[in-house]
């Protein structure tokens, strides 16, 4: 899932190419992925796109006359910038990967896809990103909260510390993937309870927070869109390297169920050499 890095890289590379255009068309694939009715689509025809921002792990064009489409790329969506499309015929609607398309007033434009068979990207079309509900809700940025604000934050939630970080009215920005990294990078299990954290090592979480994301948008800016892809991250130490030697100390990156999903995490650097009991498969097996 493209987290904070990967879409503050996509909105950086549309403010680079698509900021004073203009929308020529926007044309709704996948009819389920647009949420909003009112603007209707054909509002944003002939207006220019004057900014491109980031909202947590939303997306948001803004186009003139307050205008904002905004988008949640969820697990599998991504954003294809396209130099000219092959046909200037509308998409048809319900098939492919292709949900939403915008066509610029240069030819060029972009696509907003979704693999696989599960749909679970979502666009808004609307005059104030506050009216999108999962944006309405978001905690400060993850990357922008300052050390006071990071740990009232954290504090303010009970919980083990994975499950806290990646809670975007907590903070937002933060998912699956980062979250493993932040963790490894402050030393600490992911399994840690929040209101037992140390003011020091509170200190230590927000360090490794920054460092994380701001190495993570560094790499991510450097490439070019269409060759940005969220499962294609490069720098990872822990997360998806489950098997594979922990680079900093060595020791086997290792993985347990949480949520949903799994977490990585060395044991070595993490949780004094001792593995996580992975709960679900311990609740299976009793
Ligand atoms: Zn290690």
């Amino acid at each position: 899932m493209p987290e904070l890095p990967e879409v503050e890289a996509l909105a950086g590379y549309l403010r680079q190419r698509a900021v004073g255009r203009r929308v020529d068309r926007l044309e709704i694939a996948a009819i389920s992925a647009l949420k909003t009715y009112d603007p209707a689509p054909a509002a944003v025809a002939g207006r220019a796109v004057v900014d491109a921002r980031r909202h947590g792990k939303f997306l948001d064009v803004v186009i003139e006359g307050d205008l904002h489409l905004v988008v949640h790329l969820a697990r599998a969506g991504w954003l294809h910038y396209r130099e000219a499309f092959p046909a200037t015929t509308p998409l048809r609607p319900g098939k492919g990967p292709i949900a939403v398309r915008v066509r610029l007033d240069d030819g060029s434009g972009f696509d907003l896809t979704e693999a696989g068979t599960q749909k679970k990207l979502a666009a808004y079309l609307v005059t104030d990103p506050a009216a999108v509900p999962g944006v309405a809700k978001l905690g400060p940025d993850a990357l922008a909260a300052d050390l006071p604000t990071f740990v009232e934050r954290l504090r303010s939630r009970r919980g083990q510390v994975k499950g806290v970080l990646t809670d975007q009215s907590v903070l937002s920005g933060v998912g699956n993937a980062y979250s493993d990294e932040i963790l490894h990078a402050a030393k600490l299990s992911p399994f840690a309870i929040t209101d037992r954290l140390t003011d020091a090592q509170l200190a230590t979480l927000h360090a490794a927070t920054r460092q994380v994301l701001g190495d993570a948008v560094e790499r991510s800016l450097g490439q070019r869109a269409a060759e940005l892809k969220g499962e294609k991250r490069s720098g990872l130490k822990v997360h998806a390297r489950t098997g594979l030697p922990c680079p900093v100390c060595g020791d086997t990156v290792r993985e347990v169920s949480f949520a949903d999903s799994s977490l990585q995490y060395c044991a070595t650097c993490q949780t004094g050499g001792k593995p996580l009991a992975d709960r679900r498969l311990s609740r299976l097996v009793r």
